[in-house]
């Protein structure tokens, strides 16, 4: 079973998903491109996890690596692990199959041309991949090695209901994958909205729920989930459905959190 350096060598395994807030299909639509200065953040996400000797797994999305190079290639040379979030976050299940494939293996090669060397995992937008052997077995013949686009929750949206916490292996007739999935503990609680809105006791009793189970926690995060004030910055400049307000609710506050966190597990106490 193939598992990333990133993942091996720390007590979480930190990934930050690299879209623009634009990307995200939540019902959000700048009336122009938001003036967000990412490559800045992705220089703080390093600076935070430097500081507690974290080094992370970013999932970067095509269109973003195309508009970003630079900023793909510092986290690349700064020690992160540069993997694959897909081309342009549209959900898998709701494209064509070989539309897909077709976008996947672009995003890669955009990537690794970036970084000039191999990328191994596959990170799909919004958990949107099919639990289903052939897009597993496309993801092998593409050269990737690992994917954690499982999401053991199942929400209006994405996710599965089958039951695993651990990584697993997948064999496909082209050979085989690791899936790392994202662990819960009832609930999903270290990424996203979840590690934002929850009260922090409750998070930190989650964290330690799944590593008294010897199973390590992943954090998932954004760029946009580290800008304080997201939502009252850009509100005049986005249309937002009401029904997605709690998506990008408490901006900021995942940096907090993640430095305890970190701050816990660095010091050995979970
Ligand atoms: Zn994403």
């Amino acid at each position: 079973m193939y598992l990333p350096d990133t993942y091996l060598q720390h007590p979480i395994w930190l990934t930050i998903d690299v879209e623009r807030v634009e990307d995200a299909n939540f019902g959000i639509t700048p009336k122009k491109e938001l003036a967000i200065d990412y490559p800045a953040i992705l220089d703080k996400w390093d600076e935070l996890t430097l500081r507690y000797g974290f080094r992370s797994t970013a999932f970067v999305l095509g269109s973003f690596a195309r508009r970003f190079p630079h900023a793909v290639q510092n986290l690349h040379q700064k020690g992160h692990e540069i993997a694959s979030h897909g081309y342009d976050h549209q959900l898998v299940y709701q494209k064509p199959f070989e539309v897909w494939k077709k976008e996947t293996a672009l995003a890669k090669k955009i990537l690794e041309d970036i970084i000039e060397a191999p990328v191994l995992g596959y990170r799909s937008p919004s958990w949107s991949l099919p639990f289903e052997k052939r897009y597993y077995e496309a993801l092998v013949e593409m050269g990737f090695v690992y994917s954690s686009s499982y999401f053991p929750f199942k929400t209006y949206m994405y996710g599965n209901t089958i039951d695993k916490k651990h990584p697993f292996v997948i064999a496909t007739p082209s050979g085989e994958i690791t899936e790392i999935p994202i662990p819960k503990c009832f609930i999903p609680f270290s990424g996203g909205f979840y590690m934002r809105m929850l009260p922090l006791f409750i998070t930190k009793r989650l964290f330690r729920c799944v590593t008294n189970q010897k199973i390590k926690p992943i954090i998932y995060t954004h760029p946009y989930e580290l800008l304080p004030n997201l939502l009252s910055r850009f509100l005049s400049q986005v249309r937002l459905d009401k029904a997605y307000v709690l998506t990008f609710a408490n901006t900021g506050e995942s940096i907090k959190r993640f430095e305890l966190i970190l701050q816990e597990y660095a010091k050995g106490k979970v």
